[in-house]
């Protein structure tokens, strides 16, 4: 076993499976390892590479910034925070942003959000918030948001869990109509799964749940940390559904928002919603520091000239039709929007792990969520050329286990 990785099992928690492989650089879709092997990166750190490694843009906004300034908090203002929250509403259609570091972080802030507007805008008497989320959610790692996951693995042993929480099958509209009550301040779901397994909803129901809570008077809040920032083809995921005259209530943003360079993450929101923060209610050290607001600027930039989203949308779909095009009985069901493929493989016929153990072999490197599904999920600067660099990896591989 390489040296490294034994020695790193000594001493971090063992709270994650890597792939055996040591990674040293990375730069636009290709990473190396410690050997000096080149591979192409299908996994884009969950989606917070979206723009490539090493970006050289967005190196010298990095670089020029922390020459210049990293970190004040904010006690004081600076030059910086302005032009990027200014940018993030003008891209997302929304009129206040609040900054943070990583997902986890502005989930938490959008479900504070949602419980003081339930409390001093809708009227909801005191704690009897409840908040409806999506069965198959992933939104991170808090005590809080772990204590409304289904996923047994991720909840095990961290109780007592945060009341206040309803879970409803994703997707499902009726559900979700008859989840509402009198105290439900919000919906608060992915627009599509990602850790869930890549699951696209039914088309139409993400303006059917915009309908039912604004008839309900409900917040419609989308977690898109990881469906943001061009990952499904559109710059953000409920654009594929909705217009400016239905946009839901508040955004989740972070991973690609940092640029893969930075955690940096926000809850986006109008001011009916955002303006129940008042001073001391809510806040992070690090949250919009001058080098983060620097970052995230530079990578809302490329995100629109880079054209990532329209990258994504029609690579995704040569991609996704070149592997459904494999007709090979071990894949269960190819899904997913834009270059964010989850491909369901038959458990009896391959191991997905065993899939992406032998992509690394070949230079590819993918991982699989959900034990049956390979997620695909490249930087969206990827060329057609390497996309086919990686269709005919993935057919050596299932045509090798399944002889
Ligand atoms: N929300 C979604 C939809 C995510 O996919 C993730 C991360 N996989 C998070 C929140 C949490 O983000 P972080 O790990 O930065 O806290």
């Amino acid at each position: 076993m390489n040296p490294t990785i034994e020695k790193e099992a000594q001493y971090c928690a063992q709270n994650y499976s890597p792939l055996p492989v040591v990674l040293t650089k990375g730069e636009g879709v290709y990473l190396w390892d410690d050997s000096g092997k080149k591979y192409l990166d299908f996994m884009s750190a969950y989606s917070a590479v979206n723009a490539g490694h090493a970006h050289p843009e967005l190196l010298a906004v990095m670089q020029e910034q922390a020459s210049q300034l990293t970190i004040v908090s904010r006690a004081f203002h600076t030059d910086k925070l302005l032009p990027f929250l200014e940018k993030l509403c003008n891209v997302t259609g929304f009129n206040k942003a609040l900054p943070m570091n990583t997902g986890a972080e502005a989930v938490e802030t959008a479900i504070k959000a949602a419980r003081r507007w339930g409390y001093g805008v809708k009227g909801i008497a005191t704690d009897k918030a409840e908040i409806i989320v999506s069965e198959g959610n992933f939104h991170g790692r808090t005590t809080t948001i772990v204590g409304f996951s289904s996923d047994e693995g991720s909840r095990k042993g961290f109780g007592p869990a945060t009341p206040g929480f309803k879970a409803i099958p994703f997707g499902d509209i009726d559900a979700l109509e008859a989840a509402i009550t009198e105290n439900t301040c919000a919906f608060m779901t992915e627009p599509m799964q990602g850790e869930g397994g890549i699951i696209i909803p039914p088309k139409g129901w993400m303006q059917k749940a915009r309908a039912l809570c604004t008839k309900h008077n409900v917040l419609f809040i989308l977690d898109e940390v990881q469906t943001g920032m061009g990952r499904t083809g559109r710059n953000f995921a409920f654009q594929h559904e909705l217009d400016a005259a239905h946009m839901p209530d508040g955004l989740i943003l972070g991973k690609a928002l940092g640029g893969g360079l930075f955690p940096v993450s926000a809850f986006v929101a109008n001011d009916t919603v955002m303006d129940v923060f008042d001073v001391g209610s809510h806040g992070s050290t690090w949250g919009g520091n001058p080098l983060a607001s620097a970052i995230g600027l530079k990578a809302l930039d490329l995100l629109e000239e880079e054209k990532l989203a329209e990258k994504s949308a029609q690579f995704g779909q040569y991609l996704m039709d070149q592997i459904k095009a494999f007709d090979m009985p071990c894949i269960r069901e190819v899904r997913g929007s834009g270059l964010w493929l989850g491909i369901d493989l038959d458990p009896q016929l391959v191991d997905a792990h065993d899939v992406c153990l032998r992509l690394m072999d070949k230079g590819v490197l993918a991982k699989e969520t959900h034990e049956t599904v390979i997620r695909f999920a490249p930087p969206l600067v990827i060329t057609q050329q390497e996309i086919d660099v990686v269709i005919q990896a993935f057919k050596e591989v299932l045509v090798e286990m399944v002889n």
